[in-house]
């Protein structure tokens, strides 16, 4: 199998990119980030503290995550209810940055990912892939874009969403979230020595996807060779 990952901070234009690679190559596109989000948001719903790693551990037996693909397009299911919308607000991003840093919770859901990997030819991105999940990963990739930049774009995203947020916020939250998952102690985010980087300030997203396709395609190349 091949595994293909892709790491970076929040923003970078990491899943839009992946999602494009995977379907350009018949890969399977696994976006971890959204795991982290789908316990957040239960632990919330639970009335319990995000931050309390006691209490957030004793609600992972109770949650059991699955990952499905509606047109290409993956959902994410917590016992059952598809939470693929409800995990993408800003308060759902707060919370999956703040229950990813305890460190029960990044074993739960690493044998998952490491199990999809194993069956399917993936890219996955999220923070810790190459470093972490999928050492062995056949190309590994670090995408990253400037704070303001990546704030531009998430600020866009939810505004085209209607959510009411302004663009001082969510570059509040981007540099908020790249503090904690830098400087958490469990599986930092950090660039895998054998990793790409690839920076997309000042590129558009074609012009990004092109870059990251172009690197995917030289790597395997390599890899085959
Ligand atoms: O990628 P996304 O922004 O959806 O991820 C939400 C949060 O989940 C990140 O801020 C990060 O704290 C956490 N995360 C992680 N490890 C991953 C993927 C996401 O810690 N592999």
């Amino acid at each position: 199998m091949i595994s293909v990952a892709i790491d970076g901070p929040a923003g970078a234009g990491k899943s839009t990119i992946a999602r494009a690679a995977a379907k350009a190559l018949d890969f399977l596109y696994v976006d971890t980030g959204a795991m982290y989000r789908a316990i957040g948001l239960w632990v919330r719903r639970a009335g319990k503290d995000t931050h309390d790693g006691e209490a957030v551990s004793g609600c992972l037996p109770g949650i059991h995550l699955e990952l499905g693909y509606e047109n290409g397009v993956q959902q994410v299911y917590v016992n059952g209810e598809n939470v693929s919308e409800a995990i993408r607000t800003p308060e759902a991003s707060m919370d999956a940055s703040a229950v990813s840093a305890i460190p029960a919770v990044r074993e739960f859901l690493l044998e998952q990912q490491r199990e999809i990997a194993r069956k399917n030819n993936v890219i996955m991105d999220g923070r810790d892939i190459g470093t972490v999940v999928l050492p062995h990963a056949q190309v590994k990739i670090f995408l990253t874009a400037s704070p303001e930049e990546r704030a531009r774009r998430r600020y866009e995203e939810l505004c085209q969403k209607g959510e009411q947020v302004t663009y001082e916020d969510v570059l509040k939250d981007v540099v908020q979230r790249d503090h904690n998952d830098t400087n958490r102690a469990a599986a930092p985010l950090r660039q895998a020595e054998d990793a790409v980087l690839a920076d997309t300030t000042g590129r558009s997203l074609e012009e990004s996807i092109e870059l990251i396709q172009g690197l995917i395609r030289e790597k395997l190349k390599g890899a085959e060779a």
